[in-house]
């Protein structure tokens, strides 16, 4: 998906893209774990992987030492996928470990289907990132 920057994020904090998560993907450092996972959901949104590996724990599962392969892995994921929408049920903050349970609609195929996660992130000199998640249904 292709946005200008005066669209409305998709992450639906509810100010323009250009004044919310593109700040961070251009990298103004994110204030906490839950701008982190809106961060993420926009990037996933405007298929950049780029942010989705910066921005995610060295130690945690989904971390892969070959760039292009896990870009691959994140495109086969997102294309021709529609990232719909974004809804934060929680966030547990913390000084160096926080914790966001969030719900997205995707639309792949003309079907919807919403799923829901509760993320761990960890700080990492100074930095949030993702660590892992577990899955619910919303
Ligand atoms: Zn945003």
């Amino acid at each position: 998906m292709k946005i200008s920057p005066n669209d409305p994020c998709p992450c639906g904090r509810g100010d323009k893209y250009k004044r919310c998560c593109r700040l961070y993907h251009e990298g103004r450092p994110v204030p906490d774990a839950e701008a982190l996972m809106r961060s993420r959901f926009t990037a996933y949104a405007l298929d950049l992987p780029r942010y989705i590996r910066a921005t995610t724990h060295p130690d945690g599962p989904h971390w892969k030492d070959d760039p292009v392969a896990w870009d691959r892995d994140i495109r086969s994921f997102t294309d021709g996928t529609f990232f719909r929408h974004l809804e934060i049920r929680e966030h547990l903050p913390g000084d160096t470990e926080s914790y966001v349970s969030f719900v997205v609609t995707l639309e792949k195929g003309g079907r919807r289907q919403g799923f829901g996660e509760k993320s761990r992130f960890l700080k990492l000199e100074d930095r949030w990132l993702y660590h892992s998640g577990t899955s619910f249904r919303p």
